[in-house]
């Protein structure tokens, strides 16, 4: 019996760059027809560029390394991740700059396959790849250590060093297990985010995700959009912080103030603008709005057709899904406005967000505003928009 958990000999320089153990636990001539062995890359160490006719399927078992296919970009693996290599795509795989990776290799079909060699991982391409420094120590899956690293690269967080159980659990939740339960665009992911912190009231996140979103490519004007249309729906009292915390995270991007006006409405037309933007998005209601409200009320009509509609909501900067869809989201964080998360899931589906989207929405949040806000978005959900089979 010969053991897998040995380094085994030195691999071919030809083939690699770095020091590269190979034990081959399983050989080709031993009558499997498979191909089995662990390979171990000290740090910096990887294959040449190589493809194998029958692909190739690697079980990291010990430390970090980078995996890549010709034309897309290099990716972490880390203990416990599967690759599955297609057949005959050309791709490399080694360890990190900081740390050694071992995986077990396996090659079925060995009667049939064939590797084949090309040249050396040049040291820019292996160099391009910024190890997180975000710390792996397999307590953080390997998607929730990017998916962080893509919002905010080099971060390392304080609370990792007071409270490592917390951020464990956190960070395999928000930033793998529900980031991958669907593919949200991460700008649009972003920006929702950034709404919920207001309704949240927690300047903290805020001041993570304005930075984040800047990271992810989110524009100023969309981030300046998100704050303004939560005025009428959040009030200033709420909102005046984050507008100075978000003046002051542009000035550390070297961000000229004030930005562009996206303003589009003027004294004379806002009330005639609002009015047509609301009635196409919430369609006949608002007749009925108008017709059903006592005579000494009829003033807040006119306020939010010509301001919270005039003023805000026709502005450019966000399209009209996406800004349904923040106003959306800084009601479930709010809390208590179950009248208007329904209005808005019906405003939502009447500017084209399905209940999908919406579901999309509220899981994207579970994180920042807590089960019970989500599970009562849910209710109105499935009151507005039910499942359908
Ligand atoms: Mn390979």
């Amino acid at each position: 019996m010969n053991s897998f958990s040995q380094k085994g000999i030195q691999a071919p320089k030809e083939w690699f760059t770095g020091t590269v153990w190979l034990n081959m636990a399983v050989k080709p001539d031993e009558g499997y027809n498979v191909n089995i062995g662990t390979v171990t890359f000290e740090p910096k160490a990887r294959t040449n560029w190589h493809s194998h006719t029958s692909g190739q399927i690697l079980f990291v078992i010990e430390g970090i390394g980078y995996y890549q296919e010709i034309g897309k970009p290099i990716q972490l693996i880390q203990k416990g991740d599967v690759v599955k290599i297609p057949k005959n795509v050309k791709h490399w795989h080694g360890a990190s700059h900081n740390n050694s990776m071992r995986h077990i290799a396996i090659i079925s079909d060995v009667d049939k396959d064939k590797t084949e060699w090309y040249e050396p991982v040049n040291d820019a391409d292996y160099n391009s790849f910024k190890t997180p420094v975000y710390e792996v120590e397999n307590r953080l899956s390997t998607k929730a250590i990017m998916n962080h690293e893509e919002l905010w690269p080099n971060y390392i967080s304080k609370i990792k060093e007071t409270d490592p159980d917390l951020i464990e659990i956190f960070e395999n939740f928000a930033f793998d297990d529900v980031i991958s339960h669907h593919e949200m665009d991460v700008k649009l992911r972003t920006i929702l985010i950034l709404a919920s912190t207001i309704g949240s009231q927690s300047l903290t996140e805020y001041r993570m995700f304005a930075n984040a979103a800047l990271n992810v490519g989110v524009s100023p004007v969309e981030i300046k959009e998100v704050l303004y249309q939560a005025v009428p729906y959040v009030g200033i009292s709420k909102v005046i912080d984050f507008i100075t915390v978000t003046n002051e995270v542009f000035l550390e991007n070297n961000i000229n103030l004030p930005l562009e006006s996206q303003a589009v409405t003027n004294p004379n037309n806002r009330l005639e603008k609002g009015l047509g933007i609301q009635k196409n998005i919430f369609g006949n209601r608002i007749d009925d709005m108008y017709k059903n409200s006592p005579k000494d009320l009829l003033h807040i009509q006119e306020f939010l057709s010509a301001n919270c509609f005039g003023d805000y909501v026709t502005r450019n900067g966000l399209d009209a899904k996406t800004r349904e869809m923040v106003t959306l989201s800084f009601l479930i964080a709010l809390g208590g406005t179950e009248n208007q998360i329904k209005g808005h899931i019906q405003g939502n589906a009447n500017v084209g967000n399905s209940r999908q989207d919406l579901i999309n929405l509220i899981t994207q949040l579970l994180p920042y505003v807590g089960y019970p806000r989500t599970l009562n978005a849910i209710a109105c959900l499935n009151e507005i928009l039910p499942y359908k089979n």
